[in-house]
């Protein structure tokens, strides 16, 4: 499963909000890594590097479901 698929953020190309910022980086290839890419669009606004993202995307009920199981 990709995380847009997971979250339906909209950010995938031709999504629903993929005019808003843009498609999101993670797509089409980083849908099951996308906390190691910088720039993501989760929450709405343009994310930073992983480091950066990092506290956040551990957080997250996606990368949760990928790295816990
Ligand atoms: S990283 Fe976040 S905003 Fe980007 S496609 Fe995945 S769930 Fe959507």
């Amino acid at each position: 499963m990709k995380c847009w698929e997971f979250k339906k953020c909209g950010r995938e190309l031709n999504g629903a909000k993929s005019k808003e910022l843009g498609v999101c980086p993670a797509y089409p290839d980083d849908g099951e890594e996308c906390w190691a890419i910088a720039g993501t669009l989760c929450g709405g606004k343009v994310q930073g590097t992983s480091a950066e993202k990092d506290g956040n995307c551990r957080l997250c009920e996606f990368y949760k479901k990928i790295n816990e199981g």
